[in-house]
């Protein structure tokens, strides 16, 4: 194991650079873990281009990366399910324990959520990053450390699928099949869902999403006509889409794009009672048809990331009800970590999720 603690930093926007900070030790409750795995997800590249999401402000140098997995380096006092050497992946947000949300077991929406590479606090991307020992996860053998990483995303898509409570036979739709879209399908199909659709408007993901977790996949093509309304569009591209073979309305709509018109057209997908899933972050502020969610009594459901999912996920991975592996389509090492941002910043066609591997 190294003996510094070489850390990935935003310094300020569209400028990362190396830094040599002191290695942390590990305080009562705490571990210390030598981070070998971190996958790169779009928040940490927005953070690099525009400094912010929404209202969470980089204001000063910031280490990058969120999902990550490594080996334990050193226990603190009072920590008694983890030693040494063992592998963990780590789960990224560390709650308050006191607060309604918290005691209520919905610590995600706790206000005071001190959450990796969301500003003031530093990521993962580092040699050794000290953590909650209790928000590290202890993975069996079989597991590698690249899989224990990718927890991170598919805790997104296993709590989504709760959120939208998906039950046995339900029929599913997912708009963007990116690394989230396709892990919502497979959480959702192992929630027991029996027919699962995914929509895109690139090919190549849809045609990766057809060999992972879709039964059947929808390219988006069509552009709006001049003077048409979107939501007017939303529904005349959602009928088109029903009137395809082997589609139905949906018992849950799932959106993992952000993008308006897709969530316009959840509202036409869905099943009168069904659920809208808001996965995807786009424009804070969105119109949809208020009548149809109303008359028919659509719930619209938000996500704030994920709780209690580690667990879930370490099982269904034991279990083989989910492949994370397949996913991993690009891999960089730590020192070209740069490299590996500017990869996932340019979509590069044919690109699922790109893992970042430190072997200092
Ligand atoms: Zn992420
Ligand atoms: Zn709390």
């Amino acid at each position: 194991m190294s003996n510094t603690n070489t850390s990935f930093v935003l310094q300020k926007i569209n400028e990362i650079s190396f830094e040599d900070r002191a290695i942390p030790v590990a305080g009562p409750g705490e571990v210390v873990v030598n981070i070998k795995a971190t996958g790169i997800c779009g928040s940490d590249v927005h953070y690099w281009t525009h400094g912010s999401i929404g209202h969470f402000i980089c204001k000063g140098p910031m280490v990058l990366g969120h999902e990550s997995a490594g080996l334990v380096a050193s226990v603190g006092e009072g920590v008694t399910h983890l030693k040494v050497g063992d592998p963990v992946a780590l789960e990224p947000g560390v709650p308050c324990r006191n607060c309604e949300m918290c005691k209520t077991g919905r610590y995600n929406l706790c206000p005071d959520m001190k959450f990796a590479a969301t500003p003031p606090y530093d990521g993962t991307l580092c040699n050794y990053y000290k953590h909650a020992a209790d928000f590290c996860y202890k993975l069996p053998q079989g597991i590698s450390l690249e899989e224990g990483a990718l927890i991170e995303p598919l805790s997104v898509g296993i709590h989504a699928a709760r959120r939208g409570n998906v039950k046995l036979g339900d029929r599913v739709f997912i708009f963007g099949a990116g690394a989230i879209g396709l892990l919502t399908a497979a959480a959702a199909k192992a929630a027991g869902a029996s027919h699962v659709t995914i929509a895109d408007i690139a090919e190549s993901k849809l045609n990766f999403a057809k060999t992972y977790s879709a039964d059947k996949t929808i390219l988006l093509t069509k552009k709006r006509a001049e003077g048409q309304q979107s939501n007017d569009f939303a529904r005349q591209m959602a009928e088109e889409i029903l009137a395809e073979e082997g589609v139905e309305a949906a018992n849950v709509v799932f959106d993992c794009t952000g993008a308006e018109v897709c969530v316009q057209m959840s509202v036409f997908l869905v099943k009168n009672s069904g659920s809208i899933v808001l996965v995807g972050m786009g424009a804070s502020v969105q119109s949809i048809s208020v009548a149809d969610v109303s008359a028919r009594e659509v719930d619209v459901k938000g996500v704030m990331r994920y709780c209690n999912t580690y667990p879930t996920a370490i099982e269904m991975l034991s279990s083989g009800k989910v492949d994370l592996k397949s996913l991993i389509t690009h891999r960089y090492e730590f020192k070209d970590a740069l490299k590996a941002f500017q990869h996932v910043k340019e979509a590069r066609e044919g690109t699922i999720k790109v893992v970042i591997t430190n072997d200092q």
